[in-house]
């Protein structure tokens, strides 16, 4: 049996404190990976602070160009926001189809950008949406956030505070749903940024976790519809083989989901 200190922090600079004093310390912010993972022995915490109440941490702002979501702001609340659905409502749509109502009403955008789980589907708008990480240190771009298969760029005892959007001029998401846990088997979040740049991210598909898809993204920038991609071919090199796809068919999902969230888009 293993012995677990559990700690409700007020603040972020309470629960960075008690991180540092702490032994084997985790943040707990939903629970939804942490505690699972905890329950199969996988991982222990001597001391868990539960950041999932500290003010500081919850909301959502939409001002000029930008769509801050703090870091323990549930999915619950994202995808019922209004300042989401005006300013970038494919966030929203992502959401509501992100897990089971249980999952989206204690699930955080921060507990899921620092898990990074290859299946999971914000690293996807993050990284299509050159999103910015803001932690309790520093600011991080989501190209290098993002570091491979449940790796990120965050240090030890640094807690993700927010997440910034710039706002888009076109975004949509679409995703095959695993229908047994609900994660993506493949899911792509397409965006077309304010002066034209074109990014398209996969989620679910590579073996590296999430990935940038070249490929779609030329094809979209000479011309901004799902028949664009009618005649591309996305290569299965690096991508993910398992009882629920092959390699080769991740690569036709991403191209079937590209285009259905590029319809999505308008
Ligand atoms: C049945 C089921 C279905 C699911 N389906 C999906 C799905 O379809 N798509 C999907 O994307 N996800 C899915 N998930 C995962 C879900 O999104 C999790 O909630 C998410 O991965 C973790 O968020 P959390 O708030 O629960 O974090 P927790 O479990 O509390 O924490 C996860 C990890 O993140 C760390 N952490 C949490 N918050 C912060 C922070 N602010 N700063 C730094 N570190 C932090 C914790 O220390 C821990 O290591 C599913 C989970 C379950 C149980």
């Amino acid at each position: 049996m293993y012995t677990t200190n559990y700690h409700r922090a007020s603040s972020v600079d309470e629960a960075a404190a008690l991180y540092a004093k702490g032994t084997d310390a985790k943040y707990l912010a939903g629970g939804h990976t942490l505690l699972p993972v905890m329950k199969q022995r996988l991982t222990a915490a001597g001391d868990l602070i539960d950041i999932a109440k500290i003010p500081a941490l919850i909301g959502i702002e939409a001002s000029g160009d930008t769509l801050t979501i703090k870091a323990a702001t549930t999915y619950f609340d994202i995808m019922h926001s209004q300042d989401v659905k005006r300013t970038i409502p494919a966030i929203a749509h992502l959401t509501s189809v992100l897990g089971d109502p249980a999952v989206r009403y204690r699930g955080t955008i921060g507990g899921s950008v620092a898990t990074n789980d290859p299946a999971a589907d914000y690293p996807a708008a993050l990284l299509a949406l050159k999103a910015t990480v803001k932690t309790n240190k520093r600011e991080i771009t989501a190209d290098e956030f993002f570091q491979g298969l449940f790796m990120t760029a965050l240090d030890d005892n640094e807690l993700i505070t927010a997440i910034s959007f710039p706002v888009p001029e076109k975004a949509g998401y679409a995703k095959m749903r695993n229908p047994a846990s609900r994660f993506a088997l493949t899911g792509v979040f397409v965006a077309k940024l304010k002066g034209g740049e074109i990014r398209v991210a996969a989620t679910g598909a590579s073996q590296n976790g999430v990935m940038r898809v070249g490929v779609i993204e030329d094809a979209l920038k000479s011309n901004w519809s799902a028949s664009a991609l009618d005649n591309i071919k996305v290569s299965d090199d690096g991508l993910m083989a398992d009882i629920h796809g092959t390699s080769d068919y991740r690569a036709n999902l991403i191209k079937v989901m590209a285009q259905r969230a590029v319809e999505a888009a308008g």
